[in-house]
């Protein structure tokens, strides 16, 4: 188990990590969410010995201060993989076993093994000159696997790849790290990819960690509306916690996960009221601050009333912005999305209706 305790890292005086904690147990893929200056390289460089720092990074209890990076038992990939350029394939991921002693026949055999986990069976005399971007990201994965590290380290390893292909690595690499149950913290400044790769989630802003916890958990209840917003979330508004269910301007949705549900359910939630216009009348429940990401609010035959002020075309939807000021003066315009087929313009009259799917409780 790796145990960050309060890392600082201090660049001119001017702290890029400050006060950092988190902890990975064994074989669970930790995301390190956060945009981009938020101190992710550095802390994950912290972690492997490559940046001076304060605090204590411990593996199984054990202080690593002093230990030095190539004895930590850790594996690392960077953006741009930084493969061994004189080296063929075999060459690049036979290194770290070659530096632990193992004999020549070994390492072909883990080699081999390796190339089959990331895909490039029969891969090994290609220099690596030669492999397009995708290939080189999954050799250096391999290199990095292969003397068997008690951690991945991943530094964006897939932000230098085009759009479709980070898609479709980052997918083969849910099941090279599934498959090779190695503890993994991998950084990244992109929700897609931490979502599809990861088991728990810690959001990084300005250096500090804001929030950590089950990847789903984080989703729906981010801990304030910094971090709602850098998840996606695009629309504030009040709402309340009535009968097991949130209510805002919008409508309501069932949000059986939230705390503030099994609260209200037993009749401990406070009757703060704020009412939203679709609240049952007279009634009140908790008050909650409900985040909307644009699939929260979908074009429908019913919902709430507002005018597309602009449309842009998604791969596979059509994001509009509708002006609902008439009818939730509380936010002007919001963010929603429509289908490819329906043709929506600017100056159309649409209905908005709630998809919970969407739907968020802030703080
Ligand atoms: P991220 O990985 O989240 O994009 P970084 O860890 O690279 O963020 O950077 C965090 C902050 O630390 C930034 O303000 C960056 O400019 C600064 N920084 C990073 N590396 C150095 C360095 N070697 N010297 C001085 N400042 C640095």
């Amino acid at each position: 188990m790796l145990t960050v305790d309060r890392v600082t890292v201090t660049y001119d005086r001017t702290p890029a990590v400050r006060d950092a904690s988190l902890e990975i147990a064994d074989g669970e893929v930790l995301a390190l969410l956060g945009p981009s200056g938020s101190g992710k390289s550095t802390l994950l460089r912290a972690i492997a010995g490559l940046e001076p720092a304060t605090g204590a990074v411990r593996w199984d209890g054990d202080d690593l201060t002093g230990v030095p990076v190539h004895r930590r038992g850790f594996g690392l990939v960077f953006q741009d993989g930084q493969l061994f350029p004189h080296r063929d394939v075999a060459g690049n991921i036979a290194f770290g076993p070659r530096m632990q002693g193992m004999p020549p026949a070994d390492r072909e055999r883990r080699v081999a093994e390796l190339l089959d986990l990331v895909g490039l069976t029969g891969y090994e005399r290609r220099p690596v000159t030669e492999l397009s971007g995708g290939e080189a990201q999954r050799v250096a994965l391999a290199r990095a696997l292969a003397p068997r590290p008690r951690l991945l380290l991943l530094d964006e390893p897939l932000s230098g790849l085009d759009a479709e292909l980070r898609e479709s690595l980052a997918l083969d690499l849910v099941g090279v790290l599934r498959r090779a149950k190695t503890t993994t913290l991998l950084v990244t400044h992109d929700q897609e990819e931490a979502f599809t790769l990861a088991d728990r989630l810690a959001v990084l802003d300005e250096g500090s960690v804001r929030q950590s916890g089950d990847v789903v958990d984080v989703w729906r209840a981010p801990a304030d509306e910094r971090v709602a917003r850098f998840l996606g979330v695009t629309t504030v508004l009040p709402g309340e916690i009535i009968d097991d269910r949130v209510r805002c301007a919008f409508g309501s949705a069932d949000v059986p996960w939230c705390p503030a549900v099994a609260a209200s359910s037993t009749g401990a939630a406070s009757s703060t009221g704020a009412a939203s216009s679709t609240g049952a009348a007279g009634s009140t429940g908790a008050a909650v601050t409900v985040g909307l990401r644009p699939h929260a609010l979908r074009v429908a035959a019913d919902g709430v009333p507002g005018e597309v002020v602009a449309r842009a075309r998604r791969r596979d939807h059509t994001r509009v912005t509708v002006d609902v000021s008439a009818t939730v003066p509380e936010v002007s315009t919001v963010e929603a999305v429509a289908t490819m087929s329906e043709a929506v313009r600017p100056g159309d009259e649409v209905r908005l209706a709630l998809d919970p799917d969407g739907v968020a409780i802030v703080g």
